[in-house]
């Protein structure tokens, strides 16, 4: 690799969606802080979290992006979903309904999709279907350009066994009509929470090396 390449530095910006009270802050803080909250009310303040992850020797860093709870309302703005390259869209295994809203959350991504990395510090902006890049981090996208998003579908709460209404199979078989990896987690015990963050993370890593 080039030096320029050498000296690059990775900041991907990830959303998670999802409806209201499905566990997006605790995976959130399970993932970057090791944390748990059994605490019922919607997150204020929080924006975004970055967590450094190793991948192939190198540093990368993701920007976890938090909602506010104004998905209640269903009220999620475009700046949230701006220059994001990953997505988490999550559901509660315990509740049908928040499985049933995902396809709208996937509308919702698929609407906003943009791409864009951190290079050097210097925040670049790529619209994939606008631009040819000068920089050859841009002209790697440009060749993935179907692959744009990396996006994981997480049944989350699978500690609730025994109240389930969503089975391991439908989320599976969601998953693999839309093209979304999937994963059940438990933000409460600690389950699949760093797998699903770092294959996410590999993934958009892998996309644009
Ligand atoms: P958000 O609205 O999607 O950000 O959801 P929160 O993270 O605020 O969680 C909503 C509620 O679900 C809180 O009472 C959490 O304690 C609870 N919760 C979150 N994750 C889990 C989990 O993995 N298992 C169980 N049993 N409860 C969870
Ligand atoms: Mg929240």
């Amino acid at each position: 690799e080039s030096e320029e390449e050498a000296g690059q530095e990775y900041l991907f910006k990830i959303v998670l969606i999802g409806d209201s009270a499905v566990g997006k802050s605790n995976l959130l803080s399970r993932f970057a802080r090791n944390e748990f909250d059994t605490n019922t009310k919607a997150t204020i303040g929080v924006e975004f979290q970055t967590q450094a992850v190793e991948i192939e020797g190198k540093e990368v860093k993701a920007q976890i992006w938090d909602t506010a709870g104004q998905e209640r309302f269903r009220a999620v703005t475009s700046a949230y979903y701006r220059g994001a390259v990953g997505a988490l869209v999550v559901y509660d295994i315990s509740r049908k309904a928040t499985f049933e809203s995902v396809k709208r959350w996937l509308e919702e991504l698929t609407k906003h999709e943009r791409v864009s990395i951190y290079l050097n510090g210097d925040f670049e902006f790529y619209h994939l279907r606008y631009h040819i890049g000068r920089r050859k981090a841009r002209l790697r996208m440009d060749a993935h350009c179907d692959t744009t998003m990396a996006r994981m579908l997480v049944g989350n709460k699978c500690d609730l066994e025994n109240i389930r209404e969503v089975s391991v199979e439908e989320g599976k078989s969601l998953a693999e009509a839309e093209g979304l990896f999937f994963m059940e987690t438990s933000a409460l015990e600690a389950t699949n929470v760093q797998t699903a963050f770092e294959i996410v993370i590999r993934e958009i890593y892998t996309n644009i090396s």
